[in-house]
């Protein structure tokens, strides 16, 4: 609920920042984009399934690019893959995020050292917001990297800063 707690008065009225209101219902309504490279995309598929259910944090798959706003790479990214990452990457509506699940797609995983047609780090070529560890992560790490990306998300702003905000940035950058 978070947003929502203790926020009824007695006259049902809510009070709350645009801010927060507008990063609630985005975080409460994230489309990941159906979309695997290798054995991670088998524990993302199970993420989706009834004993886990990711679609009770608000997670609805996606099968285009174009309604997806989260990316999750789940496996290793090859350097004849990465094209095609960035090129659905820069198709997806903004904002938009990715997360970077198991050690693969984080750094290169069992591939790091050997493995010539591995890019080491999905992070080489779009940014990465959430890295999930392990080979493969449990669905239960993936749902922990949907929670961190829902924290980032609460302290986003959609609104344009004011002038004076960014006077006020100006100069905290020229100190
Ligand atoms: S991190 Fe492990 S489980 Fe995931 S794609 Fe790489 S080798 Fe497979």
């Amino acid at each position: 609920m978070g947003l929502l707690d203790k926020q009824f008065n007695s006259g049902g009225v809510i009070i709350t920042k645009v801010d927060d209101l507008l990063n609630w219902a985005r975080l409460s309504s994230m489309f990941p984009m159906t979309f695997g490279l290798a054995c991670c995309a088998i524990e993302f598929m199970t993420t989706g399934a009834a004993a886990y259910d990711m679609e009770r944090f608000g997670m609805a798959p996606r099968a285009s690019p174009r309604q997806a706003d989260v990316m999750i790479v789940s496996g290793t990214v090859t350097f004849k893959m990465a094209d095609r990452i960035r090129r659905l990457y820069e198709q997806m509506s903004e904002p938009r995020y990715v997360v970077s699940m198991g050690s693969c797609s984080n750094c290169g995983g069992p591939y790091w050292e050997h493995g010539y047609h591995v890019v080491k780090g999905v992070d080489r070529i779009i940014p990465v917001d959430v890295y999930v560890p392990g080979c493969p992560p449990r669905p239960e790490a993936l749902i922990g990297g949907f929670m961190k990306l829902h924290e980032k998300i609460k302290n986003e702003t959609l609104m344009a800063p004011t002038a004076l905000e960014e006077l006020m940035d100006k100069e905290a950058d020229a100190v």
